[in-house]
């Protein structure tokens, strides 16, 4: 991997020397050729998609289903699976709304994990307490793993679901999705996974996986804002009834009734984030033709030197598992700083890392901790700019060391 000529493409990386951008888990910085997906969009192509019948409309419209089979290609799905949505918190209300209303009933069970951020966990909250459903959790070792020990006694005939997320947001931890899927459908249970994190960062096929729906969030994955992915396994898709109603997804429409159109259509009510999807389909592109297992070695390289160098810095501690099962997430604390006040301090220092619960209270709440500082890599950082990071913080150490 060529890391100049990554930062190159990448305007606000190139452009910004002074920056160490250390936030990657929460967006990612995006490179030109999406930029230019976008504009291009609006200046060459602007028009609505599966619409017109003139000329531009179509090129529009195929644009816009080009995106989609890339980030079929991405996923190893089929293009029929691929429903456009704005981001993961979408794709799994979708999930939530569409298949849980209908098929859940009073006294079925949502397992989920202690590790869910809250967009795999508060759609379940809504769609459980119209239904009367119940949720509960696969415990976290101390490690930060799933305690897999505790799975087939949790996995009862009334579980329907089981929702998880495939890489913490805020441990790093990658969990053996295929392993609990295949156990999970043994069971008869639907398998929902929040792919936020997983597809930026690891090569993922999920039919390897042998999920039903895989979620993610195209802005963390050098995308846009605005537009994100629910795959579907079409016989899933096929039975289900729409999320949202309105124009594009219907078969046929009187005036007290509807038929609706065959997926991903019938997800994909009205006008969809076009220009973003086809941006996002773009970026798509640009990590296979990088390749998604450089990335991922990538992102441990970085993380082995940071997990090793970050031990020089006195009264850090860094959570999560040190195993091979982890991406290039470290969320840490400095002795009894507050995170907020640690991020503040490393801003000044021209290094990017976010603090806070990082929307994973329950994590949070069995870490025993309010909130962490979270620094997360990505393709175009550096050993150079880890080195810049741990030296940020032993000068914060010295500074502030009567306070830790
Ligand atoms: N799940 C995980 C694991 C995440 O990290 C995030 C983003 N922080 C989300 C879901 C939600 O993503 P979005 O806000 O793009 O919907």
């Amino acid at each position: 991997m060529d890391l100049s000529r990554i930062r190159e493409d990448f305007p606000l990386i190139a452009g910004h020397p002074e920056l160490v951008y250390l936030d990657s888990a929460a967006t990612s910085q995006k490179p030109r050729r999406v930029l230019e997906a976008l504009d291009r969009y609006y200046r060459e192509l602007n028009a609505n998609v599966h619409r017109g019948a003139y000329r531009l409309s179509v090129a529009a419209t195929e644009a816009y289903e080009e995106a989609r089979r890339r980030l079929a290609r991405f996923l190893g799905a089929e293009e029929r699976e691929i429903v456009f949505v704005r981001n993961t918190t979408e794709a799994l209300n979708l999930v939530a709304y569409a298949w849980g209303l209908r098929n859940l009933k009073e006294g079925d069970e949502i397992l989920v994990t202690e590790m869910e951020h809250h967009a795999g966990l508060v759609p379940w909250h809504l769609v459980a307490g119209l239904k009367g459903a119940r949720i509960k959790a696969i415990p976290l070792t101390e490690e930060g793993r799933l305690d897999l020990s505790a799975l087939d006694a949790l996995l009862t005939e009334r579980v329907k679901v089981v929702s998880l997320v495939h890489m913490s947001n805020v441990l790093g931890t990658i969990n053996p999705v295929a392993e609990i899927a295949k156990k999970a459908k043994a069971a008869g249970a639907l398998v929902v996974v929040d792919g936020a994190q997983s597809a930026p960062h690891l090569p993922v096929d999920v039919k390897a996986l042998g999920v039903d729906f895989f979620a993610l969030s195209g802005h963390k994955m050098l995308g846009p804002t605005g537009a994100g992915v629910l795959f579907g396994r079409y016989e899933v898709l096929e039975g289900m009834m729409p999320f949202l109603g309105g124009g594009e997804m219907i078969r046929e429409v009187h005036v007290d009734r509807s038929t609706y159109a065959p997926p991903p259509g019938r997800f994909e009510a009205g006008t969809p984030p076009i220009a973003e999807a086809i941006a996002l389909g773009e970026a798509a592109q640009y990590l296979m033709e990088v390749g998604m297992e450089r990335v991922y070695a990538h992102d441990r390289a970085l993380l082995d030197y940071a997990l090793k160098r970050l031990a020089e810095v006195p009264d850090l501690r860094v959570y999560g598992p040190m195993g091979p099962d982890r991406g290039g997430v470290i969320p840490f604390t400095l002795g009894r700083l507050h995170p907020h006040d640690l991020a503040t301090f490393l801003d000044g220092e021209g290094i990017a890392v976010r603090a806070g619960h990082h929307c994973a209270q329950p994590l949070h709440r069995k870490l025993g901790l309010a909130a962490t500082a979270r620094a997360s890599f990505y393709l175009y950082n550096t050993f150079e700019e880890v080195d810049r990071f741990v030296e940020a913080l032993l000068r914060i150490h010295t500074r502030y060391r009567a306070w830790l």
